[in-house]
This record gives C-alpha cells, sequence and structure tokens, in this order.
C-alpha cells in the first residue's frame, strides 16, 4: 500500500478502491495498522483499541483482518505456531524477531528475497523470511 496512507479520509478512499465497505471499524483497525508498524496481534489491536470503540469485538477484529488479507491490502505474519501478527505493508520484506523482548523488526536492507514472480514454472504468491536472535536494544542492556 501507499504507506502515507494514514488519515481517516484518506483510509476510506483506499478501502472504497479495494471494493471495501468502509464501515467505521473497518477503517478504525486499518488505521491503526497504518500507524502503529508493531506487527500487531488481534490481542493487540483489541488491547488497544477497545477503549475507544467499546462495540469491538476480537471476532470483529478477526474477520476484518481477514478480509483485509483476501484483498491483499494487508499481510499476516506467522514467526511463532500460536502468534500471527499483522502489517499493512505488503512490500516485500524480511523480519527479525527479538528472542528477549519478542519486538518483529522489519529488514529491508539484507535483501535476500526472490525478486522473480516465476521460479521453475512455479507462481510465486507470497515469500516469508523470518529471522531470530537478540535485537540491539536488548544486547545493548545486557
Ligand atoms: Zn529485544
Ligand atoms: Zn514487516
Amino acid at each position: 500500500m501507499d504507506v502515507t496512507v494514514r488519515d481517516i479520509d484518506g483510509i476510506k478512499r483506499y478501502l472504497m478502491n479495494e471494493g471495501i465497505n468502509p464501515s467505521y471499524q473497518r477503517i478504525k483497525i486499518f488505521e491503526y495498522l497504518a500507524n502503529h508498524r508493531i506487527h500487531p496481534t488481534v490481542d493487540t489491536i483489541y488491547n488497544d483499541l477497545c477503549r475507544e470503540i467499546p462495540t469491538l469485538s476480537k471476532t470483529t477484529i478477526y474477520n476484518t483482518l481477514n478480509l483485509f488479507e483476501q484483498k491483499e491490502i494487508i499481510t499476516s505474519l506467522s514467526i511463532e505456531k500460536n502468534e500471527l501478527r499483522y502489517e499493512c505493508d505488503t512490500r516485500p520484506h524480511a523480519h527479525f524477531k527479538c528472542t528477549v523482548c519478542g519486538t518483529v523488526y522489519d529488514i529491508r536492507h539484507e535483501f535476500p528475497l526472490v525478486t522473480k514472480s516465476v521460479i521453475d514454472g512455479h507462481k510465486v504468491t507470497e515469500q516469508q523470511l523470518y529471522l531470530k536472535g537478540i535485537c540491539k536494544n536488548c544486547s545493548r542492556d545486557s
């Protein structure tokens, strides 16, 4: 997506362009992803938005994220088996997860990702690269 789309009106137009009915909750969930580049889980989004939107449920968030993912305006990361995370930056990039603090960082400058859309006749629709280790903040503390 165009990462500069962060205001409510821009998001509303963006969702409509993608054929998504821009309900208030959908706009707020997308806005959250656009402004919180932390690869949040459903729980994180729920905990941060439920005070502002008391009618919001985890099911709504889950369904909304599924819809966004089907429309290919967000991607999900499954670095851990039981922890799905989401982001609205759909450009291919790698991820680094800190095993100490749990932060997931975007890695863009190292680019070991595949640039071809067809490999050996196979059509590539998704690629994920996950790195794990100790992040620079955590190594500094020790
Ligand atoms: Zn860390
Ligand atoms: Zn990312």
